[in-house]
């Protein structure tokens, strides 16, 4: 049975009224109003998923609506904020219960698992995509932005790289690796089922100079970093945490840590004299960290193999790998 447009937010997206986050409407009247404690700063982000354009038109409900909120959160990783709030933009084909139930489901999960509370969206008929706008606070001033690099400070990543980009190549069947299921399960879930590094985020308040979540290739994303920075980056290929599978895919494997997307990991840039201070602080959390090289006067981003420049075109990589 098709259900109305109320019926549908009523069911599967309106709870009882949480009392956490200073919500004081949710879901139901014209517009959510939330309380930004004195102090604080609201921290806002918005990302849209299509049908077809960012995932396959029959990819499980559940891991649409992870991976929707996942890079929201991703986003408020990056800027060292903490997510409270978020409206969900849902444009359906149809009235499903059957996709909606399991969508519902995943976003409640991931939101719970953060402490996010749906405060409100739109609904509307056309092909399926899904927009979640999120919200957070961070303590006035200490955003972490993109433009705060400087010479001399020390690049990191969290995690690992290209994990999401060989679970994209699995995903399309088109790459031979001799691997077990378990293993080829792992990138899969990489691509995903992201984490979002939002402790992270936390932790590196007031220590990070910059930040960025790696979602389009780490060249491409600290590329935006060192460009709002004004500043340039030397990577060091032998420094990038990989999975040992990746090192076997060919003589050029740093290719897909480098350039592909939907990790999620976060990179960002410490003062030197902080080094063993970050580092503390993200074992502390138990979130893994690598410095893969360091902030120079200058621009763009340089990759290195030892003392030796390497030449990267994503294009090339892509044709090699495919
Ligand atoms: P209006 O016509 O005033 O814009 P709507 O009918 O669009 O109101 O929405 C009614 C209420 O339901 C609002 O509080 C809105 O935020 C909420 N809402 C609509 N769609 C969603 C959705 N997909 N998820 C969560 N809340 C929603
Ligand atoms: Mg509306």
């Amino acid at each position: 049975m098709a259900l109305s447009e109320f019926d549908l937010i009523k069911h599967f997206f309106k709870r009882d009224l949480d009392q956490r986050n200073g919500i004081e409407l949710g879901i139901g009247d014209d517009a959510a109003v939330v309380n930004v404690p004195a102090g604080q700063s609201l921290v806002m982000s918005m990302d849209t998923l299509v049908a077809g354009v960012h995932f396959p038109i029959d990819t499980p409900p559940d891991a649409i609506a992870y991976k929707a909120l996942a890079v929201n959160l991703s986003d408020m990783a990056a800027m060292g904020a903490q997510p409270g709030w978020m409206l969900l933009g849902l444009t359906l084909p149809d009235a499903d219960e059957s996709w909606l139930a399991p969508f519902s489901h995943g976003l409640s999960c991931l939101a719970d698992e953060y402490g996010v509370t749906l405060i409100g969206g739109d609904t509307t008929h056309g092909p399926l995509t899904i927009t979640i706008q999120v919200n957070g606070l961070l303590p006035h001033g200490q955003a972490l932005q993109r433009s705060g690099a400087r010479a001399g400070d020390l690049i990191y990543v969290t995690g690992q790289l290209g994990d999401a980009g060989l679970g994209l190549k699995f995903v399309e069947n088109n790459i031979d690796l001799d691997i077990s299921p378990q293993r080829r399960d792992y990138f899969i879930q990489r691509l995903h089922r992201p984490t979002p590094r939002v402790t992270a985020g936390l932790a590196l308040r007031g220590i990070a100079t910059a930040a960025i979540d790696v979602s389009d290739g780490l060249l491409a994303d600290l590329g935006h970093l060192v460009e709002a920075s004004v500043v340039a980056a030397t990577v060091n290929v032998e420094q990038l945490p990989i999975a040992d599978e990746l090192r076997v895919l060919s003589d050029e494997w740093w290719t897909l840590p480098l350039t592909a997307g939907d990790d999620y990991e976060l990179c960002f840039t410490v003062a030197a004299d902080n080094q063993a201070m970050v580092e503390k602080k993200l074992q502390e959390i138990d979130c893994p960290c690598y410095c893969i090289g360091r902030i120079e006067a200058g621009a763009g981003v340089k990759v290195k193999q030892g003392d030796e420049t390497v030449r990267i075109s994503s294009a090339r990589g892509y044709q090699h790998f495919d």
